[in-house]
């Protein structure tokens, strides 16, 4: 495995790889990896020759009072991982090198950014949309695969290649879960062991949600049930939960026969989870 921690090693050292007639797959993550991230390098492998990972804590996509100083930083473990997983080049930049001094452009995609998380996170997703359609341009790999746990930035992030003519096929990847359902995610690392028993009640709240839609429940009175079940579990706010198409995000009131998503987000202290599954 190669590691390039600049836009010029990794151009040289992908120039290699395309030498060679390979096609290219990046896996943009923020490290701390587990095994979500490694099931979508196992993924690009389907679907390219060779593998690019790229390690970079965003600071852009952090809102001020957020943890982008404690978020977790464990490279040597990170590029352990990689190698295992068979990655061809890991990219860790500095901030300096994605945002040298004088940097002032900013991505910003008009539409649904602003709904689901986007309304609890204002620039978050302006930050991802930036960041991404960097790494993009630095790699140029012909696909990129991003995981469904975060739903709402695969759908952002389809529309800016699409706008922005950005010549890559974005493939969206199952989301990994612990054995109990936890949706796995660096941010699990922050949970003491009692909110880490609470945090998997999201995940059966939705499946609950599920099962009592197929009974013919309203999405409304599921939506207060989900809200009150996941305070009575613990949780401290909940940011939202909400049914969208999965395609275009729209709301949903009533389920019909186009694909739907279940989406929550809700915190346990200064923690915040996320999570979805499919109707
Ligand atoms: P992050 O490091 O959290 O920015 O995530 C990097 C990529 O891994 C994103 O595309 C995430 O959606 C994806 N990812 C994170 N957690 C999971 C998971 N549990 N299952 C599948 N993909 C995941």
């Amino acid at each position: 495995m190669k590691i390039a921690r600049t836009k010029r090693e990794l151009s040289e050292a992908i120039k290699g790889l395309r030498a060679n007639g390979k096609r290219i797959a990046l896996v943009p993550t923020m490290g701390a990896l587990h095994k979500g991230h490694i099931s979508l390098i196992d993924i690009a492998r389907k679907h390219a020759d060779s593998i690019v990972a790229s390690i970079f804590v965003n600071p852009l996509q952090f809102g001020k009072n957020e943890d982008f100083n404690i978020y977790p930083r464990q490279e040597k473990e990170d590029l352990e991982k990689l190698n295992g997983a068979n990655t061809d080049i890991a990219y860790l930049p500095g901030v300096d090198e994605i945002y040298p001094e004088g940097f002032v452009t900013s991505v910003i995609v008009g539409k649904n950014t602003d709904i689901l998380c986007g309304r609890f996170r204002p620039g978050h997703f302006d930050g991802v949309a930036t960041v991404v359609a960097k790494l993009l341009i630095q790699a140029l790999p012909d696909v990129a695969i991003f995981g469904e746990k975060d739903y709402q930035q695969i759908h952002i992030i389809k529309r800016l290649v699409t706008d922005l003519d950005i010549p890559v096929k974005v493939i969206g990847a199952p989301i990994i879960r612990e054995k109990d359902g936890l949706a796995m995610s660096s941010r699990n690392a922050y949970l003491t062991p009692e909110q880490r028993k609470t945090a998997v009640e999201i995940y059966k709240m939705l499946e609950d949600f599920r099962s009592r839609l197929k009974d013919k429940e309203t999405i409304q009175a599921l939506i207060k049930w989900g809200t009150e079940y996941l305070l009575g579990k613990g949780f401290t706010e909940i940011d939202y939960i909400e049914v969208r198409d999965s395609e275009t995000l729209e709301l949903i009131e009533k389920i019909g026969n186009k694909p739907a998503r279940i989406l929550a987000a809700a915190r346990l202290g200064k923690i915040r989870l996320i999570d979805n599954i499919e109707v």
